[in-house]
């Protein structure tokens, strides 16, 4: 393949962007993904789009826009090292707004507030928040604590109290974006790191 490293930006002025597929039912913006990495697949026949990767030719029968990239950035043997390490660098952050009503509520909701009692609550800084993400991601893998703790009810508990404004993602946004979001950084400071060792030794 050719220099494709800038295929991920969506590009207006792009007439193909906006015409041609078939699939562009649910209104949501397309993921630039499907261009020139997979193909779109249905293997089940029940109106949920599924992928194939055009180069090691892999399916998922759910299409999301993290188990694609998930998928090029971290999993792909075959995808060329160019494509990899743009994927890698450029992660999508996860969304928590996504989830609205997760069971994460439910638990909350079912406490008693200790917010109210103690804090006055804040809406915790987006940038704040996403450290806090991350840092809980890296104490949870490193220490091999099981990703359901992170909706236990003392462990929510332990989290209010630290920080009334914090609310941990739940146990899948957990295991799957935070924990594919770190593994794509930490890739790319590792890359950088063992590049900077070559150039001392040079
Ligand atoms: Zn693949």
């Amino acid at each position: 393949m050719e220099d494709n490293s800038t295929s991920e930006i969506p590009n207006d002025s792009d007439p193909e962007a906006h015409t041609s597929n078939s699939q562009k039912k649910r209104g949501r913006p397309k993921n630039m993904l499907w261009d020139n990495h997979f193909k779109e697949i249905n293997p089940h026949g029940d109106g949920h789009k599924g992928w194939e990767c055009l180069y090691c030719k892999g399916q998922n029968s759910r299409a999301t826009d993290l188990n694609m990239n998930t998928h090029l950035a971290l999993n792909c043997k075959k995808v060329p090292v160019n494509i990899k390490q743009e994927l890698l660098r450029n992660f999508p952050v996860p969304n928590q707004k996504r989830k609205t009503k997760t069971e994460l509520d439910i638990i909350t909701s079912a406490q008693p507030r200790i917010d109210s009692k103690f804090q006055v609550i804040s809406k915790l800084d987006a940038g704040q928040e996403e450290l806090c993400h991350k840092a809980l991601t890296r104490f949870f893998v490193c220490c091999g604590i099981p990703f359901w703790i992170v909706e236990h009810p003392f462990f929510l508990d332990f989290c209010k109290n630290l920080c009334a404004s914090y609310k941990p993602p739940d146990r899948k946004t957990l295991s799957n974006d935070w924990l594919s979001f770190e593994t794509a950084r930490i890739t790319v400071t590792m890359e950088k790191e063992l590049q900077n060792e070559n150039n001392l030794t040079l």
